[in-house]
């Protein structure tokens, strides 16, 4: 389908970036996906391409350009041509926006300029042994001590958990609220900052997902993100655009498959003709194209929607619920078409399929999507009176 939502600009900016992708990253995915993680010099070629926080201004290192179509044009390339477990955009405007928005002048001016350049990685803690979907019930504390406070605890599922240069660590800061937390800003080498194992995974094998342990880290104040005991609204206030990036993702990895699968149905041969020819792959393919398409088309609305600040939090709640779990049947009928050849990893439907089963459960499961999605529409048990909806969107 015709998309309309791109201008000339953003055309240019997807050439270039495939480029990008095509000769700096894809050469060395196999490396990345036997080694767990990717090079750090994969952010460093990034950065110098200008493709790392573009919104950030230009007085830090950015490009001063906050248009989400860009972030989208990344996104959709290094689906179709990077690595899936590079992760860039967890990077550019999972993370960095925290600092970007929150940070005070001197908090943006010493770390956004060395993640522009990709000398810093970013990475998001948030949860635990204990508490995944339910964010309220994090155990890692942070006590004010003067002139600093003392981080305790631990976290776990860390994506960029090896790689990260700084992480924004969510920690209880006051013990009689449920919702009593604040961010802060863990940098590398802080006494008492451990990491754990490089966690092993059914898929997404490049990516390095890990432990971080926090031992009495003495955290200066200066590092405290945004508003003491105000941790938990900021947080939500960031989880509309962590659910569109996935939705642009889960849509892209889709047309990839799809595309990988239209080749090879077309060449691979059975009982005389081509597997393109049975009525089953014709109607599956038909199927496929179909809800592609039209995922596609309510994901550029919510793009341009976030573009003008309005897109709500249900509304991306039902891109990311809907891209996510087409994507799972997407894959999977790939897989399908593909016969005993989708089964081995050589084939690229192979790993899509592996990393696919991730999108339904991480930046809110399936289930905590319908729940979002239930309370705005005046389905809210806790709620007297309906079609309120509650800021607590995280569980
Ligand atoms: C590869 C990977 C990368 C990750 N990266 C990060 C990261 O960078 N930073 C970070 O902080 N976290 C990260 N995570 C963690 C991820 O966000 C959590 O795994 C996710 O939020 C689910 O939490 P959980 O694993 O504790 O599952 P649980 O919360 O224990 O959920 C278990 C099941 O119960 C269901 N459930 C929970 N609550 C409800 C409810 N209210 N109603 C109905 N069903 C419910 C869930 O949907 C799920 O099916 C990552 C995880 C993975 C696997």
């Amino acid at each position: 389908m015709n998309r309309k939502l791109f201008d000339e600009e953003h055309e240019m900016f997807r050439d270039a970036v495939r480029n990008f992708m095509q000769n700096e990253i894809r050469p060395h995915s196999d490396r990345w996906h036997e080694q767990g993680i990717v090079d750090r010099d994969a952010f460093l070629k990034a950065g110098k391409q200008g493709l790392l926080l573009m919104w950030a201004d230009e007085k830090y290192g950015g490009s001063g350009v906050p248009d989400f179509r860009y972030e989208q044009v990344l996104i959709e390339e290094n689906a179709r041509y990077g690595d899936a477990g590079f992760f860039l955009s967890l990077h550019n405007r999972l993370v960095g926006p925290y600092i970007g928005e929150l940070g005070t002048e001197e908090q943006k001016a010493r770390w956004l300029p060395k993640c522009v350049s990709g000398e810093h990685i970013l990475a998001v803690g948030i949860t635990e042994p204990g508490a995944g979907s339910d964010v309220a019930g994090i155990r890692t504390k942070a006590e004010d001590k003067g002139d600093h406070y003392l981080l305790n605890g631990s976290k776990t599922y860390i994506s960029n958990g090896i790689l990260a240069d700084l992480v924004v660590v969510v920690a209880r800061t006051d013990q009689n609220s449920r919702h009593g937390m604040s961010l802060f800003v863990v940098e590398r080498g802080m006494e008492g900052f451990e990491r754990g194992r490089n966690l092993k995974k059914m898929g997404l094998k490049s990516q390095d997902t890990a432990e971080l342990f926090f031992n009495n880290v003495k955290v200066p104040k200066e590092n405290l993100l945004g508003e003491l005991n105000r941790g938990f609204y900021h947080l939500m206030h960031f989880l509309a655009e962590e659910r569109l990036l996935g939705a642009v993702g889960y849509v892209a990895t889709s047309n990839a498959a799809f595309d990988i699968t239209m080749n090879y149905i077309k060449d691979r041969k059975a009982f005389g003709k081509s597997i393109a020819d049975f009525q089953n792959t014709r109607f599956k393919m038909a199927s496929m194209r179909t809800e592609i398409d039209v995922a596609q088309t309510f994901v550029d609305q919510c793009v341009l929607a976030h573009n003008e600040g309005n897109l709500s939090a249900d509304d991306a709640a039902k891109a990311k619920l809907f891209t996510s779990e087409m994507e799972g049947r997407v894959v999977d009928a790939c897989v399908q078409l593909h016969g005993g050849a989708g089964y081995m990893d050589e084939y690229p439907i192979c790993r899509m399929y592996l990393n696919a089963r991730i999108s339904r459960i991480y930046a809110g499961s399936s289930e905590v999507m319908r729940e979002i999605i239930a309370r705005s529409i005046g389905l809210d048990p806790r709620k007297k009176k309906p079609g309120t909806i509650s800021n607590d969107q995280a569980a």
